[in-house]
């Protein structure tokens, strides 16, 4: 894995292992602080409920949150606002919900991040097994490996040997140490036999801002924020990570098709509360947000957007929970074979 060549980069990893003490600091009064006694939440909710994302506004976990959230507080009866706490690839947002009152009113939005960060830091605010309580799954999204406009490869082939070609000066965006972006670039280093220049954003929303302002050079990202910029051509796009094609990006090829099926990856989603949140308070969760997946309106976007919501037999915490168990499973070791370490 290549290190940061700039001192930008070199400045952000300072600060990760500076957030990640100051949340273990925190974290000292444990995720469960709060709920009091077994008729807690029967009447859930009775006020407004954060939703919170551990990235930048705007990028694909956001997407994600903001278009499940409007649905789920129409059935809750009271606002979801979404607050994005980003940082350290995800963990500054997930610590602080893993510490937050088990009442309901702090959740937590995240990706296929929460089955990689503890292979990646050696101080994590958080277990993902025990300090929460998981709600369902939403989405497994597609990702799709992206280029700014004028990079010379015109597929991915030639995009493979533009990468190896130029590897001192080719930049690869991502979204911090536990991203799926992150994620994506080792399994690119593993499958182009490169080793990347990463330009870390808080968040792949950012990154794209500067990927189709040609400040960085290409990236792996999901389709839930990918589209809007392939669809229109303001990036080059050249494989989906996923066996199948995506639906409505039909032209591209798969990793698979372009003869590196060990490029694969789908970012899962899923909703956290707080580890002891009351079953009452669970339940009510997750029915919403398995409601909200049934929503025409949310099937259609995410469609649209090269998605689509989990099966129904799978928004639910046991799924959830082995869902994660799984994940934690299958990329612990390859992470830990690729020496990768934030702090
Ligand atoms: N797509 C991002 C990632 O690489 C995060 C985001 O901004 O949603 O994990």
């Amino acid at each position: 894995m290549a290190l940061p060549l700039s001192s930008s980069r070199r400045t952000t990893y300072r600060l990760l292992a500076v957030s990640a003490a100051a949340a273990l600091g925190l974290s000292a009064c444990g995720g469960s602080s709060g709920s009091s006694g077994a008729a807690a939440g029967s009447n859930y909710p009775t006020g407004t409920i954060t939703m919170v994302v551990p990235f930048s506004a705007g990028g694909p976990t956001d997407t994600v949150a903001r278009l499940v959230a409007e649905p789920m507080s129409k059935t809750l009866g009271q606002q979801i606002i979404v607050q994005n706490v980003e940082g350290a690839g995800g963990t500054l947002g997930a610590g602080e919900v893993a510490k937050a009152k088990n009442d309901g009113y702090k959740i937590l939005m995240h990706h296929i991040g929460m089955s990689t960060a503890p292979a990646l830091y050696s101080t994590l605010a958080f277990k993902p097994l025990e300090s929460f309580q998981t709600v369902g799954l939403v989405t497994e999204v597609p990702m799709t490996i992206i280029s700014k406009k004028d990079l010379p490869p015109t597929n991915f082939k030639e995009l493979v040997e533009y990468v190896k070609a130029n590897k001192e000066k080719v930049t690869y965006a991502n979204a911090g140490i536990g991203s799926a972006s992150q994620l994506c670039g080792l399994l690119i280093e593993k499958a182009f036999g490169v080793d990347l220049t990463e330009v870390p954003y808080k968040g792949t929303g950012p990154a794209m801002t500067d990927l189709v302002g040609g400040q960085v050079d290409f990236m792996c990202d999901q389709t839930t924020n990918t589209s809007a910029q392939i669809k229109p051509g303001k990036v080059k796009a050249f494989a989906v990570t996923t066996s199948e094609r995506v639906k409505s990006l039909p032209d591209i090829p798969t990793t698979t098709e372009a003869g590196m099926p060990e490029l694969k990856v789908g970012v899962w989603h899923g909703l956290y509360a707080p580890a002891g949140t009351p079953e009452a308070v669970v339940k009510k969760l997750t029915d919403a947000l398995a409601a909200a997946l049934k929503e025409p309106k949310v099937i259609e976007k995410m469609a649209d957007l090269g998605t689509a919501p989990e099966a129904a037999d799978q928004v639910n915490p046991a799924a959830h929970t082995a869902k994660l168990k799984a994940q934690l499973d299958l990329w612990t070791p390859v992470i830990k074979a690729a020496g990768v370490k934030a702090a």
